[in-house]
């Protein structure tokens, strides 16, 4: 004969509402304790497990707080719970001082013997500015490096000949610029010669080059006729 159990199913059960912490003795709700990914609960309730981690962690830590010298830099660093503060001494501060103008950010760290985020943190406080100028040529040199690579690769970009992406939309010859297309493209352009101003005068540099350039051309083949 089989036993009847008093309910169907594992649905229809009661729920248990209330769990009690063995650690602090508390009945409390079940949201208060762990939920683990195979169903179950834990036993301890949250705050005592929190505490309890916190107390291991206190007990087993291989670095206790206090200043002391490093032994892998040898300079003077603080521990404080979980923080390393390292002190700024007048050597790394005069580096500093004198290199960041011109001296890439990735190469000081490696100089100084700081993280990036406390150098950049460091310079900020002190006011610290990069150069113009060489932070123009820098990127310069970056443009430069970059298009020998598109040209190794062979354009892998570009359009090639026979493609558009919108034939209504393009320049045509012939076609006369409207007043408000015109104001807007020259407001455009001031505010782009403002912001880059290295860059605009190399700008101008090369097209007086190109205009010479022509302008030699046409007297060139002028004067080769006959
Ligand atoms: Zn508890």
């Amino acid at each position: 004969m089989i036993m009847e159990s008093r309910f169907r199913s594992m649905s229809e059960r009661p729920k248990k509402r209330k769990n009690v912490c063995p650690h602090c003795g508390r009945k409390l709700w079940l949201k208060d304790f762990y939920h683990y990914s195979n169903g179950t609960r834990s036993s301890w309730c949250k705050e005592c497990q929190k505490q309890n981690k916190r107390d291991w962690y206190n007990k087993t830590r291989k670095v206790p707080d206090g200043i002391r010298i490093d032994p892998v830099t040898g300079r003077k660093i603080e521990h404080r719970g979980l923080a390393r503060r390292i002190f700024w001494d007048r050597r790394m501060l005069d580096d500093l001082k004198r290199m960041y103008a011109t001296t890439k950010n990735e190469d000081l760290v490696d100089i100084i013997g700081v993280s990036l985020r406390t150098l950049i943190r460091k310079a900020r406080e002190l006011g610290l500015e990069k150069d113009a100028e060489w932070q123009h040529n820098n990127v310069m040199r970056h443009q430069k490096m970059a298009s020998f690579e598109a040209r190794r690769l062979g354009y892998p970009g570009h359009f090639k000949k026979g493609e558009h992406i919108c034939q209504e939309k393009e320049f045509k010859p012939g076609h006369i610029e409207s007043e408000e297309t015109k104001s807007k493209r020259v407001a455009s352009l001031k505010k782009w010669f403002i912001k880059h101003p290295f860059a605009a005068k190399e700008r101008g540099k090369k097209m007086s080059e190109t205009k010479r350039s022509k302008y030699a051309d046409k007297t060139g083949t002028e004067t080769s006729l006959p």
